[in-house]
């Protein structure tokens, strides 16, 4: 688990900081001992991170030390070959930030975000404290944070003590759980503290504490009201809460950052109205995956986006139900095909953008398609098993394809070789027709193409539905060639084909042909008379139509209008895919109370063409 970067032989242990925050020359004063293992009993040299800021005497083991520094890097000779060392460094100046990560200062506000979206690698702590600071190297942390008597200090882990002396407060916080170097954070200011009991799986109380600008102090009430459901939904399924806090900083960044034991809030984000509900449950997902399961490397940054992504669903699906998370991987689809279209086509390991569609949707959508794969039972058995074999520790894809195959008994190469290692995604050409047999009942064709733009055949399950008269049949098409048909037999004749109805699949699809009523071409609009017609009131009546075939979903209504024209009941109005279609109507309004007896007239409006036809309701 190294990240491709010079080998270092240090293996951090514990850093203990003591910081000073002065706000109004917006400079930093710190004094780091870092206590740390040399894994190579040959190597000559080892290095910390640290960038633009000035250092003074650095210590081995209380001997002076000298150091060269290189870019934001600080070379120690080795001298004594000690199995474990403590380097102490003297070090002062304005703290840097690439714009959305590092240390920032902003209206009497000091803060930090481990994540840098502008630099590469995105680990931002050596911008504040010298530290081996890359992912893989967690450690434990004290934190002495001194700043003016009147603010706050938050840092992660809990807080131990806190003393005044004359014109400053220290704050001495300690996370006793291995903290990533990206995860370590601070938020100091005039705070408004909020608390909120919570009461963990394992019965233990969890503090759960917000810091909050004083004017925000309602807003931020609504919109962190969920986050015990949140956390009770995840400990119910992954693992047991793994820190001894949760809390939410309010502060001047963009987005949010899942800092270990203390997320860091955009005040852009706290609204009042839940909006951005399903950023808290992100971050909180984040507790588990990326800070209890760390990504070993940046280019597993699948193992915490795709996961906090998809997390995202779970919740969602947990409070909703399964036709909303259907909608919210049709939306996360979304996000990610417009990615594509804006960046092309990457693999979601060690992707070209780390921050974005890809990674984040897509990255989300793996996880939905494994657990198709491999069933529900396995899918969570996996999640449980990552957060359990990996607490507190590091880990690379490898490691989880090791546990989804343990835990699901498949062989999950070709899963993980297309979905991860591979850029894309299915994207096919169907077309349909069927026929009455000689015998009895009709056999349907379906022809699958896969179109993909690099020629790559993917192993796609096509979940589908087939409307007829009496009823639904489903059934599971394996495409995995350039071009498949399919025969299903039937007793009655089919009347619509829904594809992927659950939208278990990331895919993208064009109806490219299907069966017509005679005389109708499959570039036409068309409208069947309803059936049957007229209707008794407290019945359904049911209306064929057909979407023209045009390169892209097509807007289109139907709707319901009495014989003085005003309308009474809209039966569709949205964007479809070329294709024949039904819906039924029940004989009610908009409102949902049966409309009177009579005559009544339904038409199909687009913008390409209207169509008109008459019906007629008996009353009972
Ligand atoms: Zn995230």
């Amino acid at each position: 688990m190294v990240e491709s970067d010079e080998i270092n032989p240090v293996d951090v242990k514990h850093y203990n900081v003591d910081l000073f925050i002065n706000m109004s020359t917006k400079t930093i004063d710190g004094h780091a001992q870092i206590l740390l293992a040399l894994t190579d009993s040959n190597a000559t040299q080892f290095y910390l991170h640290l960038s633009t800021l000035t250092m003074a005497d650095a210590f081995i083991n209380n001997q002076k030390a000298s150091y060269t520094r290189s870019s934001d890097k600080v070379y120690f000779e080795i001298d004594d070959h000690a199995s474990e060392i403590i380097v102490e460094i003297d070090y002062a100046g304005t703290p840097g930030n690439d714009g959305f990560g590092g240390f920032f200062f902003q209206n009497n506000y000091a803060f930090t975000i481990g994540q840098g979206l502008y630099s590469q690698p995105p680990s931002m702590l050596r911008h504040w404290i010298p530290s081996h600071d890359v992912p893989f190297d967690k450690a434990t942390i004290d934190l002495h944070l001194t700043v003016p008597k009147e603010l706050d200090a938050f840092a992660n882990g809990v807080l131990v003590s806190t003393t005044v002396e004359n014109n400053t407060k220290t704050f001495f916080w300690r996370e006793q759980h291995p903290i990533a170097t990206y995860l370590i954070a601070v938020a100091v200011g005039q705070y408004a503290k909020l608390g909120m009991p919570f009461v963990s799986v394992t019965g233990d109380s969890i503090s759960l504490e917000f810091y909050v600008f004083p004017n925000d102090v309602n807003n931020a009430q609504t919109d962190w009201a969920n986050l015990p459901r949140m956390l009770t939904f995840f400990e119910q399924n992954f693992s047991s809460y793994p820190f001894d806090r949760y809390s939410m900083a309010q502060a001047y960044n963009r987005g949010a950052m899942e800092h270990q034991t203390m997320t860091t809030y955009s005040h852009e984000l706290i609204t009042g109205d839940n909006r951005y509900d399903y950023i808290v449950a992100h971050e909180l997902a984040h507790h588990w995956w990326g800070d209890l399961v760390t990504l070993g490397d940046w280019k597993d940054i699948w193992l915490n986006e795709g996961f906090a992504t998809y997390s995202e669903a779970l919740y969602f699906e947990h409070i909703y139900g399964d036709d909303y998370l259907a909608k919210y991987m049709e939306a996360l689809s979304e996000i990610y095909l417009a990615e594509v279209a804006r960046r092309g086509h990457f693999a979601l390991y060690d992707p070209e953008y780390m921050w974005g569609g890809t990674v984040y949707q897509k990255g989300a959508w793996v996880l939905h398609m494994l657990r198709w794969t491999i069933g529900e039972a396995a899918f969570w058995r996996t999640l449980q098993s990552w957060a359990q074999c990996y607490a507190y520790d590091n880990a690379l894809i490898p490691d989880f394809i090791a546990i989804a195959e343990e835990q699901s008994g498949q062989n999950l190469q070709w899963f993980f070789d297309q979905w991860i290692y591979r850029a894309g995604y299915p994207d096919f050409d169907i077309s349909w027709d069927y026929q009455k047999n000689s015998a009895v009942g009709y056999t349907v064709t379906i022809d699958i193409k896969q179109q993909q733009w690099d020629k790559f055949q993917f192993i796609a399950p096509v979940e589908i539905e087939i409307e007829t008269a009496t009823g639904t049949v489903v059934d599971t098409l394996i495409s995995s060639s350039q071009q498949q048909q399919f025969q299903i037999t039937l007793d009655t004749a089919p009347a619509r084909l829904i594809i992927d109805p659950y939208n278990w699949l990331l895919k993208q699809y064009d109806i490219v042909g299907n069966p017509a009523p005679p005389g109708v071409r499959p570039n036409d609009f068309y409208l069947a008379q309803n059936y049957p017609n007229p209707f008794m009131q407290g019945t359904k009546t049911a209306i064929v139509y057909q979407v023209a075939q045009l390169n892209s979903p097509h807007a289109l209504s139907i709707k319901i209008y009495n014989i003085l024209g005003q309308e009474v009941a809209t039966l569709i109005d949205r964007s479809l895919h070329g294709g024949l279609y039904n819906v039924s109507w029940d004989g009610k309004d908009n409102t949902g109370k049966n409309v009177p007896a009579g005559v009544y007239f339904y038409r199909l409006q687009s913008q390409k063409q209207n169509i008109e036809k008459k019906l007629v309701i008996f009353g009972n």
